[in-house]
């Protein structure tokens, strides 16, 4: 009897025979392109984000009910470009809710493209548990042919119910490829194969059903690092400013003026900056502001006391983080200390 029941399991295809041990894996949404409308089904710009819903979504992959028990949730619904700290701290909070219960395995977010990187190094540096939590979205509306959102939401399951991505802090999962929350960056404005690690490389593929891993971080994450947003509303205020040719103060002088606490500088080459510019962190300085010296180049690490002599200026370099994953850790850091030898070893920590 169990022989012929195995025999029509197989039959139903492998994912059946583990129905009984299906992952439990929650599906947060809050918008992006994944979400969005276009027009016609050529439409794949100047389409709108964030339309459908959490339901349509996981509806439109019915291959889902197969390799997870998912349900949904809508947090937000709003295009990428307008996450913000306060969305970042209710998302948080509700992933750390929902990990904490023993019947949800894993987490997916549905997420745009835009800022998907920061909402990966903020949820990976603010989760608490080692279970799995994978952000995807999409470069193509889900109205568009050939459409990347269902694959990648399906991918995303997998990897989420997987064992594999257990502790591997915060993932993101286009394209087949699953990529860690600390080294990930989009870097084409359009095309489907957006997401790398520059240099690093990415940690593994989603192949056949299946997480495929080959490398992960050596750098802390989620249950490893000090940090606790559980009680904060507000994040304490950090902005960038960007080196170039030409370079003068004006923006580093207002962002001081409108009382920012913390600035990062995304300098010129090494994290070079024009004279002026130090002139006008230093004077930031001088008032308290934390001065995080970052490149533009998007590549490498940041020399200390190598194009600036940060001991002088007393800067802390941000390591390889580019200046938009720097401004996350340089707002966490200052919910800690002011003190620039402590948020110096927390950059080359995480
Ligand atoms: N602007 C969109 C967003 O980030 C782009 C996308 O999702 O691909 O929400």
């Amino acid at each position: 009897m169990r022989r012929v029941l195995l025999s029509i399991l197989l039959l139903i295809g492998v994912p059946a025979l583990a129905q009984g041990t299906l992952p439990n894996v929650v599906i947060l949404a809050t918008g992006g392109t994944i979400a969005g409308t276009g027009a016609t089904s050529t439409t794949t710009v100047g389409y709108t984000a964030a339309k459908v819903g959490v339901e349509a979504l996981i509806d439109a992959v019915p291959e889902l009910k197969k390799v997870a028990n998912v349900r949904g949730e809508q947090v937000m619904q709003i295009a990428s470009e307008n996450m913000n700290n306060e969305a970042w701290l209710k998302l948080a909070k509700r992933v750390n809710q929902l990990l904490a219960q023993a019947d949800v395995d894993g987490i997916v977010i549905t997420h745009g493209t835009d800022t998907i990187e920061e909402t990966a190094y903020f949820l990976n540096l603010t989760v608490k548990s080692k279970k799995p939590v994978v952000i995807v979205g999409a470069m193509r509306p889900s109205t568009a042919i050939s459409a990347d959102g269902p694959i990648n939401l399906y991918n995303g399951v997998i990897l989420a119910g997987s064992k594999e991505a257990v502790g591997k802090g915060v993932l993101v999962c286009l394209n087949d490829q699953i990529n860690g929350a600390r080294d990930v960056t989009k870097t084409n404005t359009a095309t489907a194969d957006t997401f790398r690690s520059p240099d690093l490389g990415f940690l593994g593929y989603m192949q056949d059903n299946k997480a495929h891993f080959y490398r992960q971080s050596t750098r802390k994450h989620t249950a490893d690092t000090e940090f606790d947003v559980s009680n904060l509303d507000k994040l304490p205020a950090v902005d960038i400013g960007y080196g170039s040719a030409n370079a003068n103060d004006i923006a580093i002088k207002a962002y001081v003026a409108a009382g920012d606490k913390g600035l990062v500088y995304a300098g010129t080459g090494d994290g070079s900056q024009a004279d002026g510019v130090k002139a006008a962190l230093d004077a930031a300085h001088k008032k308290g502001v934390v001065v995080v010296r970052s490149s533009r180049t998007g590549n490498g690490i940041v020399a200390r006391n190598g194009e600036v002599n940060d001991d002088q200026h007393d800067f802390v370099v941000a390591d390889t983080l580019n200046a938009q994953k720097a401004r996350i850790l340089l707002m966490l850091a200052l919910t800690r200390t002011t003190d620039t030898k402590d948020i110096q070893r927390m950059f080359y920590t995480y």
